[in-house]
């Protein structure tokens, strides 16, 4: 069987486990740490604490030396509800030279492709070694990715590279920015409108909070690096959502605001969230309180995924591009794991087959064309790191 046949039977296996983030993702793990056993990697099982997920760390080499390459992907999908899908998602067929089927080209194509080059890496392995991280809960906040970098932080092994196999269409990518979302619920007490004073009007507490935001998102502005890769160039605020009231003559007594930022390095975040905290500790807090002691503002982090900044020095990165003949890296506007491992210590990038086009979509799908490139790239990165 050649490579290829081999990776594409196994995405078929893949996809056909439903690994819907809201779902256990325990086959397809099992599924995973089998397969890699049999290539003779040390595979451990990292289940998170429901026990109905986990994430997959597995090492080909020695056990203890550092500078290892990570081979990264997610296990979870997307779900499928409401897309009109020609067949069963979770059937994979062919059709014209590509392979459809949900997690197809995000990101079990290149799952697949690895596990199908792990007898490859064990052949061809030397000093340092060759590890896979396999996630659970990616496109819900990076839960599983979060937890095994704590894990893995706490090992005295250190690996030094990262490649990421979300879909590039096999561009070298080594940049990106993060993804902050928080809900705020701002609390008041209610009353009358014809005596405005006598309550805490918590939608009026939203608007002022949301001003706020609007001024840091001018601050950001002028806060962009020189030569900032990214587009726009800067960090970015968004108000997603603010509800609040019932009618013209109440004062409403709760608001909620959902919001996001975008930011392009970890001291912009900072910047942001100590200007906030700030603002509600210092001047919308006491004022709410002066009136009201029960009154509150409480913030939820929905999500935090850090960036991936780009770095003059990359090893992987360098070694990628000469492998593969592509001149230079670029950006992307989506999210990935890379910047846990990046905050980690290590050198990473995002390369990986498909187009990021057709992730989340409807008969998503992969060219096989974009596989066989990816093996490729294994097997030259099996003989140069190994
Ligand atoms: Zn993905």
């Amino acid at each position: 069987m050649t490579d290829l046949t081999t990776a594409k039977q196994m995405l078929g296996e893949l996809i056909g486990f439903p690994t819907i983030s809201s779902d256990s993702n325990l086959d397809a793990i099992a599924y995973m740490a089998e397969v890699l056993g049999r290539a003779g990697a040390r595979v451990e099982i990292l289940r998170d604490e429901s026990g109905q997920k986990a994430n997959l760390w597995a090492t080909i080499g020695p056990q203890d030396r550092d500078g290892g390459l990570v081979f990264s992907g997610h296990s979870d999908v997307v779900p499928v509800q409401g897309q009109d899908w020609s067949r069963d998602p979770f059937d994979m067929y062919e059709h014209d030279g590509r392979l459809y089927g949900r997690g197809s080209c995000d990101m079990k194509g290149f799952i697949a492709c690895v596990l199908a080059m792990a007898p490859r890496l064990s052949e061809t392995v030397g000093d340092r070694p060759f590890h896979f991280a396999f996630t659970h809960d990616e496109e819900v906040g990076c839960l599983g990715g979060r937890a095994l970098v704590e894990e893995l932080a706490k090992r005295p092994v250190r690996p030094a590279l990262a490649l990421i196999g979300e879909p590039t269409l096999m561009q070298v990518v080594d940049g990106h920015k993060g993804c902050c979302e928080y809900t705020v619920r701002f609390t008041g007490t209610g009353g009358h409108g014809s005596s405005p004073e006598a309550g805490v009007n918590a939608v009026e507490y939203a608007t002022r909070y949301i001003g706020k935001l609007m001024q840091l998102r001018a601050d950001l502005k002028a806060r962009a690096p020189e030569g900032s890769p990214f587009d726009p160039p800067h960090t970015t605020i968004n108000i997603g959502a603010l509800h609040g009231g019932t009618t013209h003559n109440v004062i409403p007594s709760a608001a909620m605001l959902d919001w996001e930022m975008r930011p392009i390095n970890d001291a912009d975040q900072a910047f942001v969230k100590d200007a906030v905290a700030q603002f509600i500790a210092a001047e919308i807090l006491p004022e709410m309180r002066r009136l009201s002691p029960q009154a509150d503002v409480v913030t939820e982090v929905v999500g935090e995924v850090c960036g991936l900044l780009p770095m003059p020095e990359n090893e992987i990165r360098d070694m990628v591009q000469h492998l593969t003949g592509a001149n230079g890296a670029s950006v992307v506007p989506f999210n990935t794991e890379a910047g846990l491992f990046q905050q980690l210590g290590m050198q990473a990038i995002i390369c990986g087959p498909g187009s990021i086009e057709q992730a989340h979509k409807p008969d998503e799908f992969i060219e096989i064309d974009q596989m066989a490139q990816c093996l490729d790239l294994i097997g030259k990165l099996a003989v140069h790191h190994g």
